[in-house]
């Protein structure tokens, strides 16, 4: 029997994977499945609509894993229009278009870009970063956060300042200063892959149809469990509830980094030393009606970088991205700078994102040692687990590695 703590992307994916083959309970501490737990209804045209908090999107070539997961569960996604305008200090300084055309993909700036001097400074930069970054990176011989990386090769403060960290920051939807201290390799990674333009795409039915798909097979699903810990008898996991407590062949622990930590034992004392490598920033998501948040709506996404604030605000117009809401006035903000009236929301959650610094690494490793321990019996994974950015593809490769171990089976035959 094996026990799957964390109904996010990691533990779906876990579960799918591994319940073809072992019995299988799924424990999430929410009262819904972890990844729709944010979600909101409400009355459109008279039907319920369900809106994804937060609106994920994934691209093909960043998430292999994911799309093949979502390929064979029968997830199908859509491309989303992820046009965007940069307003720093309230000018518009930055803009990008997507356009879909006989089946190619490509996006280039707004004519907006062009009538700035910051916005001509940033296409120019971005270019070179698009054709350089992954040269130049390859010469270094040190590890260098991506702002000492930018300001190495004399890239422009409006380039690093006003368009890379703030943009990046909503990647991560954390601080701007703590995305300058990623390591370089992994927004370089990230975000340069020359000029392939690869476009957005989300879940075609909502994570709802994500989370259906995936569980589909599930037949023991605890919602609202109660962990209090989780410790080790006889080289066995045993998870203590608040009422009894039940021994496992494997423990699989898809909560973030620092739930984790809290839930694991004294037993686990190298387990939460690698877990102590990992860090969390805090952020708000709103779901909105406020129209003064998206003034001139000729893009899906507005960035408002403000020195005030230590986060860049980020409005989704889903108006324009989300077909079945067409031009109504709907809004996802994130990491807001000003709270839209009482009447005018729907819907806030809260979130904490894992974020990378150059001890992370540290993290990665010790877990990754610690999985490759004979007779390993308790698995960490999540998106916070595998080098590079913590987002769902890391979710779903952290859940199949471990899944890979446990079965004795290559990806591809588990999928
Ligand atoms: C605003 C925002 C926007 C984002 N946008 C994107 C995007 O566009 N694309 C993208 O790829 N990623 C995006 N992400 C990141 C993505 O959502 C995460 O990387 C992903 O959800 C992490 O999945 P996970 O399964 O590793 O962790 P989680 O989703 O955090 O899942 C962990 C689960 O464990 C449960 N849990 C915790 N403690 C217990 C306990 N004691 N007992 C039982 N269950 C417990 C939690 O309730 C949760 O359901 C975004 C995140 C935010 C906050």
């Amino acid at each position: 029997m094996i026990a799957i703590i964390g109904s996010g992307i990691t533990g779906l994916t876990s579960a799918w994977l591994l319940s073809k083959y072992y019995p299988v309970t799924l424990y999430e501490k929410h009262s819904e499945i972890g990844m729709a737990a944010f979600g909101a209804n409400h009355q459109i045209n008279g039907n319920v609509f369900e809106f994804d908090i937060p609106f994920r999107t994934i691209k093909r070539d960043y998430y292999p894993t994911l799309f093949q997961i979502y390929d064979k569960a029968g997830i199908q996604t859509r491309p989303v229009d992820y046009s965007f305008r940069v307003e720093s200090g309230g000018d518009p300084v930055f803009g990008f278009r997507s356009y879909s055309m006989f089946g190619a993909n490509f996006g280039m700036p707004t004519f907006d870009s062009f009538r700035n001097e910051k916005g001509i400074k940033i296409f120019y930069d971005l270019l070179r970063f698009y054709a350089n970054s992954k040269t130049d990176w390859s010469k270094e011989n040190a590890p260098l956060s991506i702002r000492q990386f930018l300001e190495k090769n004399k890239y422009s403060s409006e380039f690093i300042n006003e368009f890379l960290l703030p943009t990046f920051a909503l990647v991560n939807t954390c601080k701007t200063e703590t995305v300058g201290g990623y390591p370089a390799e992994t927004i370089i990674g990230y975000h340069s892959r020359g000029y392939a333009y690869t476009p957005q795409e989300t879940a075609r039915f909502g994570t709802r149809d994500i989370v259906n798909r995936l569980v589909g097979d599930i037949r023991n699903i605890e919602l609202g469990a109660k962990i209090k810990s989780i410790v080790s008898r006889k080289g066995k996991p045993v998870i203590q509830f608040e009422s009894g407590e039940k021994e496992f062949e494997h423990v699989i622990l898809t909560t973030q980094a620092n739930q984790a930590y809290h839930l694991l034992g004294d037993d686990f004392a190298k387990e939460k030393e690698a877990l102590s490598y990992f860090k969390y920033e805090p952020s708000d998501v709103i779901l909105h009606e406020d129209s003064s948040f998206f003034e001139k709506r000729d893009v899906s996404l507005v960035f408002r970088v403000n020195e005030k604030f230590d986060k860049p605000e980020v409005t989704l117009d889903l108006g324009r991205i989300v077909p079945e809401l067409k031009g109504r006035n709907l809004f996802q903000t994130w990491n807001p700078h000003s709270i839209p009236p009482k009447d005018k929301i729907l819907k806030t959650a809260q979130f904490e994102r894992p974020i990378v610094d150059e001890k992370t690494i540290f993290g990665i490793q010790g877990l990754a040692d610690l999985h490759k321990m004979e007779s390993r019996r308790l698995w960490l994974c999540g998106s916070y687990s595998l080098f590079g950015i913590p987002l769902l593809e890391a979710g779903a490769k952290s859940a199949m590695n471990v899944a890979e171990i446990i079965a004795g089976k290559s990806g591809s035959e588990l999928i």
